[in-house]
Parts: C-alpha cells; sequence; structure tokens
C-alpha cells in the first residue's frame, strides 16, 4: 500500500469504492458533495422508482457508465458508490478514467462480514440483502485486493485511512454560515427559523405577509401552490415562556360560519400536511378567537356556541 496523504486526494481522481452492502460505503460516499458521487443504488431509483429493484440493475449500470464518462471527460474528481467486488464491475471504470487521464484509486471498504450482515437488518424491506449474498461480496472484496494493482489501479487504500469527518464538518458548516449570513451574504435571515421548524424544502413556496392582521399583530406567513394554500401565524411568546413557534389556519371545529379565526399548533412539516389534508379539522389544541379551545366535546361545543350567542346577543 502507498502512503499517500490523507485527506487530500489528488484533484484529478476517480474513487472506486469496493465493499459488500452494509459496510458504510454510502455514508463514505455523502461525506463529498453530491454532484461528485455517483451511486449506483440512487440510479436504480431513478430508471424505476427503486432503489432495491436489482431487475433494475442493468439499466442502472448503463447510466453510470454515462454519467461517468461525461465526468472524467471534464477531469473532475469522482466517487463511485455501488459494491465493485468483482472485476467486471470494475474494469469499465478504470477503462473510463484512464481514457482521460484520471488517476483511479481504490477504496476498500473492509468493513466485519458479520457487521455487514447486521446493518440489513434495519434496512427497509427493498434495500436488505440476503445474507449468502453479503457473504459471498465480502469473499469477493477479499480477494480481489491482491489483484486491484494489476487492475490498473494507481492506489489501493483502505476507507478507515481517509479522513472524512473533516472535511464533511467543513462542508456542513459552511453551509449553516452561509444560511446564517455570516459568510458575508444576505443568508436565510428570518427563513431561519422557518427551515428549522419546517425544513429547507418548504422555503421556495413560504412569503411573509407584512401588514396583514389575521393574526392580531403576529406575523403571518402563506405556503402556496397554486390554489391551494396554508395561513400560517409566528407567536413569539407560547406558553407564556417565551418560547417562538408557528400555529396554522384551520376551519373553525365549532362553527362554519365562524366569523372568528382556528390556530392550531404546527411543529413540523407533518402539521402542515395534516391541516391542510383536514386531518387536524377537529383537533384538540384549536383555538379559535371567537369560540376559544375546542375541548372535542360536540354537546359541549354546542352549549358554549349557544352560551355565546347569549352572551354576544
Ligand atoms: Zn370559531
Amino acid at each position: 500500500m502507498t502512503e499517500l496523504i490523507y485527506p487530500q486526494m489528488p484533484e484529478h481522481s476517480l474513487v472506486v469504492l469496493i465493499g459488500p452492502s452494509g459496510a458504510g460505503k454510502s455514508t463514505i460516499a455523502r461525506t463529498w458533495p453530491a454532484s461528485q458521487v455517483l451511486s449506483l443504488d440512487a440510479l436504480r431509483e431513478v430508471v424505476s422508482d427503486d432503489a432495491g429493484d436489482q431487475d433494475a440493475t442493468g439499466d442502472a449500470v448503463a447510466a453510470l457508465h454515462l454519467l461517468l464518462e461525461a465526468r472524467m471527460r471534464r477531469r473532475l474528481f469522482t466517487v463511485v458508490d455501488a459494491t465493485n467486488v468483482t472485476r467486471s464491475a470494475r474494469e469499465p471504470l478504470i477503462a473510463a478514467a484512464q481514457r482521460n487521464d484520471m488517476l483511479p484509486i481504490a477504496v476498500m471498504v473492509a468493513t466485519l462480514g458479520s457487521v455487514c450482515i447486521e446493518r440489513q437488518g434495519p434496512r427497509p424491506a427493498n434495500r436488505t440483502v440476503p445474507e449468502d449474498v453479503v457473504v459471498k461480496q465480502h469473499q469477493a472484496m477479499v480477494a480481489s485486493h491482491r489483484t486491484l494493482k494489476a487492475e490498473g489501479f494507481s492506489e489501493i487504500v483502505f476507507s478507515d485511512s481517509l479522513y472524512r469527518l473533516l472535511p464533511f464538518l467543513e462542508r456542513l458548516s459552511e453551509t449553516r454560515q452561509a444560511d446564517l449570513g455570516l459568510d458575508g451574504s444576505v443568508g436565510l435571515g428570518d427563513l431561519n427559523l422557518v427551515s428549522r421548524v419546517f425544513g429547507e424544502e418548504i422555503l421556495p413556496l413560504w412569503q411573509w405577509k407584512p401588514g396583514s392582521n389575521v393574526a392580531d399583530g403576529d406575523r403571518v406567513a402563506e405556503i402556496r401552490l397554486g390554489q391551494q394554500y396554508l395561513t400560517l401565524a409566528l407567536r413569539t411568546d407560547v406558553d407564556g415562556e417565551g418560547d417562538v413557534g408557528f400555529d396554522v389556519l384551520v376551519p373553525c371545529p365549532h362553527d362554519d360560519e365562524c366569523t372568528g379565526r382556528a390556530w392550531v399548533p404546527a411543529y413540523s412539516v407533518t402539521c402542515l400536511f395534516r391541516a391542510l389534508n383536514g386531518d387536524l379539522d377537529d383537533d384538540e389544541d384549536i383555538v379559535c378567537t371567537a369560540h376559544g379551545p375546542n375541548n372535542g366535546d360536540d354537546q359541549d361545543d354546542d352549549l358554549e356556541a349557544q352560551d355565546l350567542e347569549v352572551i354576544h346577543g
């Protein structure tokens, strides 16, 4: 084995991960930017909607080779995330690298076979690889170590000697700093909280509604896509303890014609889904500005409504 100084991989490298299912290849691959990683599982999902569909492997491999060639031609650093335990799987990868004067580096993800098998347990059913297949993949990986140099790999390293945690955290940190605007950009600003609570995917649909008074002076926002939308309020003193959180507007559970506004806390994107889907329409945490809290008991609700009518004349 060559003494390469890691984590510095040469810029013009093709990193070929080699290891059985469950070895942890994808965990290592994710430490590089997503654009640099060609994942066979991901491509299986692209072509078939199912990352575990073995019938889609042929098409996925063809797609991988096409994308690899495009990246090698541009001489871009690339990681191939697939088992790559057979010579026939590795050959076209090495050839693509060599055609384009790229350095093929073999990275052995030599996790114990028993650990690889254990890790199949918690996986989704479509991603579970049978034990005998994992054992065979593991044996093939061990056997291939002897031939990698002859196959054309410039370097052969074990994944344990890659110090990938530091560059991984560095990249995550840069993203976070940019979100916070600490890199000199405007950052996400008041969308940081939105991103933390509901996830960054919601941000393109999020619009603050300055001047709206539907939430009694609290900030109002809308999530809209075409005709479908949700109205949200930013509460800055939840439970009187200064906590910050969101409420989402739902129909009043007491009265279809209610002139008040019924709000229910939204803790996550799941609450948004349930609110739009109508699943929160009778939630016990709803508070209507006209009817008050929803105690979930229809009879009492009616009585309360009648009481209110009496009060309001
Ligand atoms: Zn109401």
